[in-house]
């Protein structure tokens, strides 16, 4: 079945992430849709209990599509240590704890690294875009690099500090949000997206 085409005017982006609904709607400028994050409609964040990216985005798009009865995008999003066997992974967020501190974060992966010469690393992200009526669309990107040490640059958020891409010198966190958006595993995917879902034949 080709992918469903998106032709409403509204769209909801399931994150309660700040960093990310701007990152989101940023991508989203150039097609005429309002958007609007799951926060500013108060809706509920199910438990993220999936075994992949997709998954957890899964969970998130249909949770919100649902409650909402509006075309719903989720991001899930992480970054992948190769030499930590893929993790913080899925559990990206979770590795910050309940402060959200990315430092002790970055701190606990950069000490789990000592003494590997490997550091190599991916950031993955899931785009899944639902419909109340219970079909969705799934996308996945990446972006490949090195993690950093010590963290450098105040831009972007989460791993940004350590993580430089493949073909840069600088962090995430140095680069202008421009620079960062237009190689992103975010627009990775979004490029997907958009040329499934909300580009016109
Ligand atoms: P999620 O909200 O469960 O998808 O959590 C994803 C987590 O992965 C975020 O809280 C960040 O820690 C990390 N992450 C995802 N995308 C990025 C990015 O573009 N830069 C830095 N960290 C990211």
């Amino acid at each position: 079945m080709p992918p469903r085409k998106f032709d409403g005017d509204k769209l909801v982006i399931a994150s309660h992430n700040q960093g990310k609904v701007v990152e989101i709607a940023d991508l989203l400028h150039p097609f005429d849709v309002e958007v609007v994050s799951s926060a500013e409609l108060n809706l509920s964040e199910p438990e993220e209990n999936g075994d992949s990216f997709i998954a957890n985005a899964v969970i998130k798009a249909q949770s919100a599509a649902s409650e909402s009865g509006l075309p719903v995008l989720a991001d899930d999003s992480g970054l992948v240590v190769h030499a930590l066997s893929g993790d913080p992974g899925i559990y990206s967020a979770r590795w910050a704890g309940p402060n959200k501190d990315f430092y002790q974060a970055m701190n606990r992966i950069e000490a789990l690294l000592e003494g590997e010469k490997d550091r190599s690393a991916h950031f993955t992200c899931a785009l899944v875009l639902a419909w109340p009526d219970g079909q969705y669309e799934c996308f996945e990107g990446y972006v490949h690099g090195e993690m950093a040490w010590p963290p450098r640059g105040d831009n972007g958020f989460g791993y940004d500090p350590v993580f430089i891409p493949e073909g840069f010198e600088i962090t995430c966190a140095e680069m202008l949000p421009a620079t960062k958006h237009a190689i992103s595993h975010r627009a990775n995917a979004f490029k997907k997206l958009v040329a499934a879902c909300f580009e016109k034949e």
